[in-house]
């Protein structure tokens, strides 16, 4: 509701009611309220937010988008210590003030991502969730494992399921998710603005074909307003030379969720070159990605502002991990600290470190 609107309305009723009309205290009281809420935002227009969690779930993926209509969850961290990540995943769902997971994306069934969620299912109602198709990986026991967990909670009726294909529109209110990734597919055309050239591709090392789950993985492009966000999952730098040479069929974001925890693998130039985020944001463990290499790339890619790490990476040393207020789990005994972003239609957002309590907003271009 505008505060235009509501600013009409208490001048209105001061000019038809007695100063000490409980009608028009009411009514006062409502306005406030009102403005108060969700409808009005920092950058002073009213807009709906949109929330996003990076839960921490130790070198595994669990990211919580919470929009005005419905939530979508990718990926549910690991199986086991008592449910810790689905444990982490439902604080952040309590905190956003959501009872439901509308829609879930199991980017792949590697078990950082698919493993919690048994324990997740548990935990809170989950309405639909989307992945790639059938797993691929039948000689890895813990992806097989992953996969037959889920494939039993599909037989008891735990949520709905949708395969998704690259194209393919997810069907989440609030948003615009398109799949740029999936079962090892990628979108044959760039999407609407996308499609220059891209300068890195000339001169790019050729990558091994990953022959795992991970190149599987379902990648989207999710815009919010002027917003827009890419994941990827755990995609690899082959795949991602098809998203992004010679041609980029991505273009630029505002958001990077870093593939893969910042592991070696993901992450090739021709990609940071290509989408050349304004902030990335990598869910890494103390002792899982952020890889020294991948972390220089990121830190290089033109136009970036940011990197924010959800653990400092053991690997990367004094030199390659970000300054302390950038990380939410710095070395020392973990306590589970989360980043969250939120972001308004405009392209505006603020990242948040639940540590520190350090909030740095991002205006909009
Ligand atoms: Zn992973």
């Amino acid at each position: 509701m505008p505060s235009l609107f509501l600013s009409l309305l208490v001048t209105r009723l001061r000019a038809r009611t007695p100063a000490s009309s409980p009608t028009r205290t009411a009514w006062i009281i409502l306005a406030f309220l009102l403005l108060s809420s969700n409808w009005v935002v920092s950058s002073g227009s009213p807009q709906k937010a949109l929330h996003i969690f990076f839960v921490d779930v130790e070198g595994g993926q669990a990211t919580l988008f919470v929009m005005p209509a419905e939530s979508l969850l990718i990926d549910t961290g690991w199986p086991g210590n008592d449910g810790r990540d689905a444990d982490r995943i439902v604080a952040a769902a309590k905190k956003a003030g959501v009872s439901k997971i509308d829609y879930l994306v199991i980017t792949h069934f590697h078990t950082d991502h698919v493993g919690g969620l048994p324990q997740l299912a548990a935990r809170i109602p989950i309405g639909t969730v989307i992945d790639h198709g059938d797993n691929r990986e039948s000689t890895d026991a813990p992806t097989v494992q992953g996969w037959q967990a889920y494939r039993s909670l599909l037989a008891a009726n735990k949520f709905k399921r949708l395969t998704v294909r690259p194209g393919d529109k997810l069907p989440v209110e609030g948003m615009q998710a398109v799949v740029v990734s999936a079962d090892g597919a990628v979108i044959p055309h760039p999407l609407p603005g996308a499609g220059q050239e891209n300068t890195v591709c000339k001169n790019a090392e050729v990558y091994p074909t990953d022959q795992t789950e991970n190149v599987r993985s379902v990648g989207a492009l999710i815009t919010f307003g002027k917003l827009r966000i890419v994941d990827l999952g755990d995609l690899t730098r082959d795949k991602e030379m098809e998203l992004v040479c010679p041609i980029n069929k991505l273009g630029q974001v505002d958001i990077y969720i870093v593939s893969h925890h910042g592991w070696s693998q993901s992450s090739s130039p021709a990609l940071l070159n290509a989408i050349a985020p304004r902030v990335a944001i990598m869910d890494n463990g103390a002792k899982k990605g952020g890889t020294p290499s991948v972390w220089d790339i990121i830190e290089k890619s033109p136009g970036l502002e940011n990197l924010w790490q959800l653990h400092f990476s053991d690997e990367g040393g004094a030199a390659h991990n970000v300054a302390t207020e950038f990380i939410a789990n710095p070395a020392g005994p973990d306590a589970g600290n989360y980043l969250e972003l939120t972001a308004w239609p405009d392209g505006s957002f603020d990242v948040f470190n639940s540590r520190t309590a350090y909030t740095k907003h991002y205006p909009a271009r």
